[in-house]
Protein backbone atom coordinates (compact mmCIF):
# COMPACT_ATOMS: atom_id res chain seq x y z
CA UNK A 1 0.00 0.00 0.00
CA UNK A 2 1.12 3.42 -0.90
CA UNK A 3 2.15 5.61 2.24
CA UNK A 4 1.64 9.32 2.04
CA UNK A 5 1.97 10.65 5.68
CA UNK A 6 1.26 14.49 6.97
CA UNK A 7 3.62 15.08 9.83
CA UNK A 8 3.04 18.08 11.82
CA UNK A 9 5.46 20.64 13.55
CA UNK A 10 7.86 18.57 10.88
CA UNK A 11 10.28 21.07 10.41
CA UNK A 12 12.37 20.82 13.70
CA UNK A 13 12.86 18.53 16.71
CA UNK A 14 11.04 15.30 17.04
CA UNK A 15 8.75 15.90 13.91
CA UNK A 16 11.90 16.13 11.40
CA UNK A 17 13.11 13.15 13.00
CA UNK A 18 9.68 10.63 12.16
CA UNK A 19 9.62 12.75 8.90
CA UNK A 20 12.64 11.52 7.71
CA UNK A 21 12.02 8.07 9.46
CA UNK A 22 9.12 7.71 8.09
CA UNK A 23 10.44 8.26 4.47
CA UNK A 24 13.33 5.69 4.97
CA UNK A 25 10.34 3.25 6.00
CA UNK A 26 8.64 4.03 2.41
CA UNK A 27 6.24 7.07 3.07
CA UNK A 28 5.39 9.96 0.73
CA UNK A 29 5.79 12.62 3.79
CA UNK A 30 4.59 16.01 3.81
CA UNK A 31 6.36 18.12 5.99
CA UNK A 32 4.42 21.05 7.98
CA UNK A 33 5.68 23.71 9.92
CA UNK A 34 4.45 27.36 11.39
CA UNK A 35 7.41 29.86 10.77
CA UNK A 36 10.30 27.94 10.25
CA UNK A 37 10.34 27.85 5.89
CA UNK A 38 14.07 26.93 6.05
CA UNK A 39 14.08 24.12 8.44
CA UNK A 40 11.40 22.56 6.87
CA UNK A 41 12.59 22.93 3.33
CA UNK A 42 16.01 21.43 4.90
CA UNK A 43 13.79 18.39 5.99
CA UNK A 44 12.37 17.78 3.20
CA UNK A 45 15.69 18.78 0.99
CA UNK A 46 17.25 15.85 3.05
CA UNK A 47 14.54 12.97 2.25
CA UNK A 48 14.71 14.04 -1.41
CA UNK A 49 18.34 13.39 -1.61
CA UNK A 50 18.37 9.89 0.20
CA UNK A 51 15.57 9.06 -2.77
CA UNK A 52 12.11 9.97 -1.13
CA UNK A 53 9.18 12.02 -1.35
CA UNK A 54 8.53 15.17 0.59
CA UNK A 55 7.00 18.22 0.16
CA UNK A 56 6.52 21.09 2.71
CA UNK A 57 3.33 22.90 3.48
CA UNK A 58 2.78 25.60 5.95
CA UNK A 59 0.31 26.03 8.39
CA UNK A 60 -0.89 26.74 11.63
CA UNK A 61 -2.56 23.75 12.99
CA UNK A 62 -4.84 25.80 15.77
CA UNK A 63 -6.44 27.83 12.42
CA UNK A 64 -9.48 25.68 11.03
CA UNK A 65 -9.05 26.99 7.41
CA UNK A 66 -5.21 27.11 7.48
CA UNK A 67 -5.46 23.20 8.38
CA UNK A 68 -8.49 22.65 6.00
CA UNK A 69 -5.92 23.87 3.21
CA UNK A 70 -2.86 21.75 4.05
CA UNK A 71 -4.84 19.01 3.92
CA UNK A 72 -6.57 19.77 0.55
CA UNK A 73 -2.28 20.59 -0.55
CA UNK A 74 -1.09 17.41 0.77
CA UNK A 75 -4.00 15.47 -1.67
CA UNK A 76 -3.05 17.38 -4.56
CA UNK A 77 0.52 17.07 -4.28
CA UNK A 78 1.15 13.75 -2.97
CA UNK A 79 -2.49 11.96 -3.08
CA UNK A 80 -4.98 10.68 -0.57
CA UNK A 81 -3.46 10.93 3.01
CA UNK A 82 -3.08 7.65 4.91
CA UNK A 83 -1.16 8.87 7.98
CA UNK A 84 -0.84 11.46 10.38
CA UNK A 85 1.39 12.31 13.14
CA UNK A 86 0.00 14.99 15.52
CA UNK A 87 3.18 16.51 16.71
CA UNK A 88 2.99 20.25 16.29
CA UNK A 89 2.85 21.51 19.94
CA UNK A 90 4.24 24.28 22.46
CA UNK A 91 5.09 24.36 25.96
CA UNK A 92 4.20 27.51 26.82
CA UNK A 93 5.07 29.99 29.54
CA UNK A 94 6.81 28.44 32.59
CA UNK A 95 5.83 28.65 36.12
CA UNK A 96 2.73 28.74 38.02
CA UNK A 97 -0.96 28.08 36.72
CA UNK A 98 -1.56 31.74 38.62
CA UNK A 99 0.99 33.94 36.33
CA UNK A 100 -0.37 32.98 33.33
CA UNK A 101 -2.94 35.52 31.47
CA UNK A 102 -5.99 34.21 29.34
CA UNK A 103 -3.81 35.17 25.83
CA UNK A 104 -0.74 32.35 27.46
CA UNK A 105 -3.95 29.73 28.03
CA UNK A 106 -5.81 30.16 24.96
CA UNK A 107 -2.59 29.92 22.94
CA UNK A 108 -1.19 26.69 24.14
CA UNK A 109 -4.49 25.10 24.13
CA UNK A 110 -5.39 26.38 20.40
CA UNK A 111 -1.80 24.52 19.21
CA UNK A 112 -1.88 21.50 21.54
CA UNK A 113 -5.53 20.44 21.66
CA UNK A 114 -7.54 22.40 18.92
CA UNK A 115 -4.90 21.61 16.51
CA UNK A 116 -4.75 17.65 16.80
CA UNK A 117 -8.23 17.95 17.17
CA UNK A 118 -9.05 19.66 13.49
CA UNK A 119 -6.34 17.63 11.84
CA UNK A 120 -7.70 13.98 13.67
CA UNK A 121 -11.09 15.07 11.94
CA UNK A 122 -9.58 16.42 8.67
CA UNK A 123 -7.76 12.92 8.62
CA UNK A 124 -10.62 11.13 9.46
CA UNK A 125 -12.82 12.74 6.80
CA UNK A 126 -10.32 11.58 4.45
CA UNK A 127 -9.14 8.25 5.80
CA UNK A 128 -12.32 6.28 7.06
CA UNK A 129 -14.08 4.45 4.55
CA UNK A 130 -17.32 5.59 6.01
CA UNK A 131 -16.20 8.73 4.09
CA UNK A 132 -14.93 6.50 0.67
CA UNK A 133 -11.15 6.38 1.95
CA UNK A 134 -8.90 3.62 1.99
CA UNK A 135 -7.86 3.86 6.36
CA UNK A 136 -4.59 4.67 8.08
CA UNK A 137 -3.31 5.78 11.12
CA UNK A 138 -3.16 8.37 13.89
CA UNK A 139 -0.05 8.86 16.13
CA UNK A 140 -1.06 11.59 18.31
CA UNK A 141 2.29 13.42 20.22
CA UNK A 142 1.14 13.41 23.74
CA UNK A 143 3.89 13.82 26.66
CA UNK A 144 4.29 11.48 30.36
CA UNK A 145 3.56 15.44 31.83
CA UNK A 146 0.14 14.48 31.36
CA UNK A 147 0.18 11.65 34.40
CA UNK A 148 3.01 14.21 36.19
CA UNK A 149 0.73 17.18 36.20
CA UNK A 150 3.89 19.82 36.04
CA UNK A 151 3.05 21.60 39.05
CA UNK A 152 5.16 24.84 39.87
CA UNK A 153 6.01 24.32 35.67
CA UNK A 154 3.49 23.52 33.38
CA UNK A 155 0.10 22.58 34.69
CA UNK A 156 -1.24 23.85 31.12
CA UNK A 157 1.06 21.80 29.31
CA UNK A 158 0.44 18.90 31.11
CA UNK A 159 -3.34 19.42 30.69
CA UNK A 160 -3.27 19.89 27.36
CA UNK A 161 -1.41 16.68 26.87
CA UNK A 162 -3.87 15.08 28.93
CA UNK A 163 -6.74 16.12 26.43
CA UNK A 164 -4.48 14.38 23.78
CA UNK A 165 -4.63 11.07 25.54
CA UNK A 166 -8.06 11.44 25.56
CA UNK A 167 -8.67 12.22 21.99
CA UNK A 168 -6.39 8.73 21.33
CA UNK A 169 -9.01 6.95 23.83
CA UNK A 170 -12.44 7.74 22.26
CA UNK A 171 -11.40 8.60 18.77
CA UNK A 172 -9.38 5.19 18.68
CA UNK A 173 -12.60 3.04 19.22
CA UNK A 174 -14.73 5.79 17.20
CA UNK A 175 -13.07 4.69 13.84
CA UNK A 176 -11.60 1.28 14.58
CA UNK A 177 -14.37 -0.10 12.30
CA UNK A 178 -13.95 2.37 9.69
CA UNK A 179 -9.86 1.43 9.02
CA UNK A 180 -8.38 3.69 11.07
CA UNK A 181 -6.06 3.17 14.23
CA UNK A 182 -5.35 5.82 16.70
CA UNK A 183 -2.57 5.38 18.83
CA UNK A 184 -0.20 7.97 21.45
CA UNK A 185 3.07 8.41 21.63
CA UNK A 186 4.56 9.92 25.28
CA UNK A 187 7.92 11.06 25.15
CA UNK A 188 10.16 11.64 28.03
CA UNK A 189 12.57 14.73 28.00
CA UNK A 190 14.22 14.58 24.74
CA UNK A 191 16.82 16.70 23.19
CA UNK A 192 14.90 19.69 21.04
CA UNK A 193 14.51 22.70 20.99
CA UNK A 194 11.22 22.94 23.54
CA UNK A 195 13.53 21.23 26.94
CA UNK A 196 15.59 24.22 28.28
CA UNK A 197 19.34 23.78 27.78
CA UNK A 198 19.56 23.56 31.42
CA UNK A 199 16.48 21.20 32.32
CA UNK A 200 18.25 18.92 29.70
CA UNK A 201 21.61 18.93 31.20
CA UNK A 202 20.26 18.70 34.80
CA UNK A 203 17.46 16.00 34.60
CA UNK A 204 19.57 13.84 32.51
CA UNK A 205 21.43 12.30 34.75
CA UNK A 206 18.29 12.09 37.16
CA UNK A 207 16.13 10.04 34.84
CA UNK A 208 16.22 5.86 35.75
CA UNK A 209 18.34 5.43 32.18
CA UNK A 210 20.82 8.51 33.23
CA UNK A 211 20.09 10.56 30.03
CA UNK A 212 17.49 12.24 28.05
CA UNK A 213 16.16 10.83 25.07
CA UNK A 214 17.23 11.96 21.28
CA UNK A 215 14.04 12.90 18.61
CA UNK A 216 15.25 9.64 16.18
CA UNK A 217 13.70 7.20 19.43
CA UNK A 218 10.69 9.09 19.24
CA UNK A 219 10.43 8.78 16.06
CA UNK A 220 11.09 5.03 15.75
CA UNK A 221 8.07 4.37 18.02
CA UNK A 222 5.89 6.76 15.76
CA UNK A 223 6.97 5.08 12.52
CA UNK A 224 5.96 1.59 14.27
CA UNK A 225 2.87 2.68 15.00
CA UNK A 226 2.23 4.24 11.37
CA UNK A 227 3.18 0.56 9.97
CA UNK A 228 1.35 -2.82 9.92
CA UNK A 229 3.40 -4.05 12.35
CA UNK A 230 1.26 -2.51 14.72
CA UNK A 231 -1.78 -3.59 12.96
CA UNK A 232 -3.84 -5.25 16.46
CA UNK A 233 -2.36 -1.82 18.40
CA UNK A 234 -5.23 0.65 18.47
CA UNK A 235 -5.43 3.47 21.86
CA UNK A 236 -2.55 2.51 22.89
CA UNK A 237 -0.17 5.05 25.09
CA UNK A 238 3.12 4.47 24.34
CA UNK A 239 5.61 5.87 26.89
CA UNK A 240 8.99 6.44 25.18
CA UNK A 241 11.14 8.15 28.08
CA UNK A 242 13.82 5.73 29.06
CA UNK A 243 12.40 4.30 32.24
CA UNK A 244 10.23 7.54 33.87
CA UNK A 245 6.62 6.83 34.57
P1 LIG B 1 10.17 21.63 18.96
O1 LIG B 1 11.56 21.18 18.69
O2 LIG B 1 9.95 22.90 19.70
O3 LIG B 1 9.39 21.66 17.56
C1 LIG B 1 8.05 22.08 17.53
C2 LIG B 1 7.50 21.88 16.14
O4 LIG B 1 6.10 22.21 16.16
C3 LIG B 1 8.14 22.79 15.11
O5 LIG B 1 8.24 22.06 13.90
C4 LIG B 1 7.15 23.95 14.97
O6 LIG B 1 7.18 24.57 13.70
C5 LIG B 1 5.85 23.18 15.17
N1 LIG B 1 4.74 24.03 15.60
C6 LIG B 1 4.60 24.73 16.76
N2 LIG B 1 3.41 25.38 16.79
C7 LIG B 1 2.78 25.07 15.62
C8 LIG B 1 1.53 25.41 15.04
N3 LIG B 1 0.66 26.22 15.69
N4 LIG B 1 1.22 24.90 13.83
C9 LIG B 1 2.09 24.08 13.16
N5 LIG B 1 3.28 23.71 13.66
C10 LIG B 1 3.62 24.21 14.88
O7 LIG B 1 9.35 20.53 19.80
P2 LIG B 1 9.57 18.96 20.02
O8 LIG B 1 10.28 18.78 21.30
O9 LIG B 1 10.08 18.31 18.78
O10 LIG B 1 8.06 18.56 20.29
C11 LIG B 1 7.29 17.80 19.38
C12 LIG B 1 6.12 17.22 20.15
O11 LIG B 1 6.63 16.37 21.19
C13 LIG B 1 5.27 18.27 20.85
O12 LIG B 1 3.89 17.93 20.76
C14 LIG B 1 5.74 18.20 22.29
O13 LIG B 1 4.76 18.62 23.20
C15 LIG B 1 6.06 16.72 22.43
N6 LIG B 1 6.98 16.38 23.52
C16 LIG B 1 8.24 16.88 23.54
C17 LIG B 1 9.08 16.53 24.59
C18 LIG B 1 10.52 17.03 24.69
O14 LIG B 1 11.14 16.84 25.75
N7 LIG B 1 11.09 17.59 23.65
C19 LIG B 1 8.63 15.69 25.62
C20 LIG B 1 7.32 15.22 25.55
C21 LIG B 1 6.51 15.56 24.49
P3 LIG B 1 8.19 25.79 13.36
O15 LIG B 1 9.55 25.15 13.19
O16 LIG B 1 7.67 26.39 12.11
O17 LIG B 1 8.17 26.71 14.53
Amino acid sequence: MERITLITGGSRGIGSAAAKLCAKAGHAVAVNYVSNVDKANTVAAAIRDAGGIAMTVQADTGDEAQVERMFDAVSSELGLITGLVNNAGVHGPRGRLDELTNYEIQAVLNTNVLGCFLCARAAVKRMSTKHGGGGGAIVNVSSGSAHLGAPNDGILYAASKGAVNSLTIGLSQEVAREGIRVNTVAPGLTETDMPSKEALEHMGPQLPSGRVGQPEEIGEAIVWLLSDAASYVNGANLRVSGGRI
